[in-house]
């Protein structure tokens, strides 16, 4: 696998401008040969809503992606897992089962027979389209991310596991920590072939479902998902090591082994680099007596950024209940549309402020109330 990670600016979503991109992009990043390939796309649909929130890779980054495979000869399929994952979902409001329509590619449903795959520490189930092609390609979105601070390469893979069984991964790896080691582990276990960031528009503030959309005017790719993450948080202004992913990677030497490996190609970093993006608040995880002084006494765990619920916009729609790993949130049993968190349970894995299509989750410190 080499280093190589490519950037272009791309102002906006100009099909044939986007298409020019990635084939110079993919070319000098000397993607994998094409001609005959069975290629698996992957995209970034957290929630399907339209593309101006900025949720999702954007259809036309989806669109010029899968015309430059078939161009170069290769069969495509597409399919990723959103939070909300019901039988028979197709991604129509964001766009993209419009151009699969114009395109004549099928949607993969990755609930249908999932199969079982080996990690470093137990089985976990993934889509079984992943076995029956040979090229991966994971289209991941410029986006923040409550959790792990910034969504990109190695985030976008956790979108292969089907259906529920990603939210349960959050009990199972409690901390940004250990949900990050599990995320690295995952892309160990299957590594996507290549990967190009739509960051034309990006998502900062709380992100990955609730933050607001941002001109990142970027495209960048890369067959190695820890160099092009490396690339793209600094263009978001974070400091790359302070995201776990980067540094679990980097201290096992899968994909690289030191910062100064890194081989760029694009415009000089620091004019594509946005120091105004709203970034999360990078907080130490490892400080082991404040955890176990957290532990100790609630009220502290109120300091914590956590969600807090806005009963006035709440629909009532139950997502959230739905897919919170810890059973922490409820329906107040009297007042109408009016979600309770039992904060002692929640695990701060914010999924519910993933899946909540109505801004009815924000993530924020709150010292009182629930
Ligand atoms: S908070 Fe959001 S996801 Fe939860 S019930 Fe209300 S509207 Fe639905
Ligand atoms: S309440 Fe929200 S943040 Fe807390 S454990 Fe449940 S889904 Fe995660």
């Amino acid at each position: 696998m080499n280093n190589i990670v490519t950037v272009r600016r791309c102002k906006g979503y100009d099909l044939e401008e986007v298409y020019i991109h990635i084939s110079d992009i993919y070319n000098t990043c000397n993607g994998p040969d094409l001609k005959n390939k069975k290629v698996l796309v992957k995209p970034n649909i957290l929630l399907d809503d339209v593309p101006e929130k900025c949720i999702s890779t954007h259809p036309v980054v989806v669109e010029a992606m899968i015309r430059f495979l078939q161009s170069n000869g290769a069969t495509v399929f597409v399919g990723d897992s959103p939070s909300i994952h019901f039988r028979g979902f197709k991604p129509n409001r964001s766009g993209i089962a419009k151009v699969l329509e114009m395109t004549g590619v099928p949607w993969i449903d990755f609930s249908r027979k999932p199969m079982d795959m080996e990690l470093k520490n137990g089985n976990i189930r993934i889509a079984s389209i992943t076995r029956d092609v040979d090229l991966i390609f994971s289209l991941p979105k410029f986006k923040n991310h409550e959790l792990v601070y910034f969504t990109g390469a190695i985030k976008n893979t956790l979108g292969l596991v089907p259906g529920f069984s990603k939210a349960k991964q959050h009990a199972l790896h409690q901390n940004r920590e250990s949900f990050s080691r599990f995320l690295i582990d995952l892309n160990e276990a299957i590594t996507p072939h290549f990967f190009l960031m739509d960051g034309i528009m990006g998502m900062e503030g709380s992100g990955p479902g609730q933050g607001t959309p941002f001109a990142a005017g970027v495209l960048i790719g890369s067959v190695n998902p820890v160099a092009l993450d490396i690339v793209a948080s600094t263009i978001a202004g974070y400091n790359p090591r302070d995201l776990p992913t980067n540094r679990i990677a980097l201290s096992r030497g899968i994909w690289l082994h030191s910062y100064d490996e890194l081989n760029y190609d694009g415009p000089d970093l620091r004019s594509v680099t946005k120091p105004d993006f709203k970034r999360i608040h990078v907080t130490p995880n490892t400080n082991i007596s404040l955890k176990f002084l957290k532990n100790r006494f609630q009220f502290l765990r109120k300091l914590e950024r956590r969600p807090v619920f806005n009963h006035d916009a709440c629909t009532g729609c139950r997502e959230c209940i739905k897919i919170c790993p810890q059973n922490a949130i409820n329906m107040d049993p009297v007042r109408q549309n009016y979600v309770l968190l039992s904060d002692r349970k929640c695990i701060r894995c914010f999924c519910c402020s993933e899946v909540c299509n109505h801004n009815a989750v924000a993530i924020k410190r709150k010292l009182i109330g629930v």
